[in-house]
């Protein structure tokens, strides 16, 4: 044990350290929070989708494929498991119809796709006939050859070699694998659909499809999780040899199994999750495994393969204010400065579609200040952010305007100040959301995002 003790050895721990996990997300994906958001804006919305578009920024474009084979204990995403063939039809039509009517507004006109992301849910659940055709619709709505990165998530149990095939051919330039631990009994427990023998059989069918980046999520802190579990589920991870790596602390989002669970306190599903000090020191012992194994550190939670030209378009262009067309039920949408979710109801969903209305749901008007906060805190993310950058854009100088706060996380060791550079520490990167609210507005603070 003493190679843990070398991997904790932090400085003491300070009041920014929480300990115990609660229920509630911590996880930053957004500014303002979602808390914040209203159900009037959709005329906003719509003026906003007439008004010419800014060519110079990019564009994306994010499908939510809302099915899952099972719910794991710790999901908190508008996923479903009990929708039949008829079910997946009638979702897949709408969802290819609301892309076909974004594509007539003045703000998209001459703006070719940067970066197109399947997420869910599980995108790799529908048959390859329900992908091939969805493809085709979206592309004669929004060609994406020009697209930069085109993303797909995959459960492995999902998946086949001829599935593989057929995400390759649609262009698909990121795969990632939703591998999440190697251990068992760790999946079971924690509700995932599949085991490891189904990760170690499709790593070698994604290999030798050659997809340009392929990349792995791990949880740090599933319950169960031991040391001895977790060097072991890092251990495999290397020898898989994706290209990046991705490593979330698992968090207990409401309305979850598990946080349900836990505020009943009662049932046998009361988790016993680790605390945040111990999945950061798991996450600190994955990053120096991996920085050993020639990888390198390139946001709070990803490692990239030394010397590899990737980058992960959806997450970088998102966080230096790009447009995305969230579409799917519950989707969330960033255009020209403004923010708004689809309905998140199924019938609610479909039913706008069928009738031949975009299924806008609540959104959020950013002030430009509050659109600066945004990319600061989201840029903080990627480990470092660079001060010209939003003075530049903004007009505004964050040294200046967050000196107190910039000051004391530099003095807690969170973060170095260089020339013209934000540098997060290890430190600062491990704990990194739990620091991001010091930078909210007053009114924002203290609020959880699910
Ligand atoms: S596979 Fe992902 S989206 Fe589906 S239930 Fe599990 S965590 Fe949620």
């Amino acid at each position: 044990m003493s190679r843990i003790k070398n991997l904790i050895a932090e400085p003491a721990t300070t009041a920014l350290d929480w300990k115990k996990t609660d229920v509630g997300s911590v996880f930053v994906s957004n500014y303002p929070p979602y808390s914040f958001w209203q159900d009037d804006t959709s005329e906003r919305v719509m003026g906003t989708l007439e008004e010419s578009g800014d060519p110079e920024t990019p564009l994306g474009l994010y499908l939510h494929i809302p099915f899952c084979r099972k719910r794991c204990k710790f999901c908190y995403f508008r996923v479903y498991t009990d929708k039949n063939a008829r079910d997946i039809d009638r979702y897949l039509e709408a969802l290819a119809q609301e892309i076909g009517r974004y594509a007539p507004y003045e703000r998209f006109r001459g703006r070719p796709l940067d970066f197109v992301y399947f997420g869910g849910g599980t995108p790799s659940y529908i048959s390859v006939k329900h992908l091939k055709n969805l493809v085709a619709r979206a592309k004669a709505a929004f060609p994406w050859d020009q697209a930069r990165e085109v993303a797909f998530e995959c459960e492995p149990g999902t998946l086949s070699q001829s599935k593989l095939e057929a995400i390759r051919e649609i262009g698909v330039t990121r795969l990632s694998l939703g591998v999440e631990n190697l251990n068992d009994a760790i999946l079971q427990e924690n509700g995932r659909a599949h085991l490891s023998k189904e990760i170690h059989e499709v790593v070698p069918w994604v290999k030798a499809l050659d997809f340009p980046e392929f990349n792995v999520d791990l949880i740090s802190g599933m319950v169960g999780e031991t040391w001895e579990t977790w060097f072991e589920t890092v251990e495999r991870t290397v020898e898989m040899d994706a290209d990046t790596v991705t490593i979330y602390q698992m968090e207990l989002p409401f309305n979850t199994t598990y946080s349900k669970a836990l505020l009943e306190e009662n049932g046998s599903d009361v988790p016993n999750v680790a605390d945040w000090e111990t999945k950061r020191a798991w996450q600190d012992y994955a990053i120096e495994r991996f920085l050993e194994a020639d990888y390198e550190v390139s946001s709070y939670n990803t490692l990239t393969k030394r010397d590899l030209p990737t980058s992960f378009v959806y997450r970088e262009a998102l966080w230096r204010g790009a447009d995305m067309i969230g579409t799917g039920v519950a989707s969330i949408s960033h255009i020209g400065g403004v923010h708004y979710q689809n309905k998140t109801g199924w019938e609610d969903y479909l039913g706008d579609l069928e009738e031949g209305r975009l299924p806008f749901g609540r959104g959020f008007i950013p002030t430009r200040g509050e659109l600066m906060i945004r990319e600061m805190i989201l840029q903080l993310k990627l480990g470092n952010i660079r001060p010209s950058y939003f003075s530049d854009k903004f007009g505004v100088d964050v040294l200046k305007n967050y000196r107190t706060t910039y000051s004391s996380l530099e003095d807690d060791g969170m973060l170095s100040i260089e020339e013209d550079r934000i540098q997060l520490s290890r430190r600062g990167m491990l704990r990194v959301d739990q620091l991001l609210p010091r930078f909210y507005d007053v009114n924002y603070r203290n609020s959880r995002y699910t």
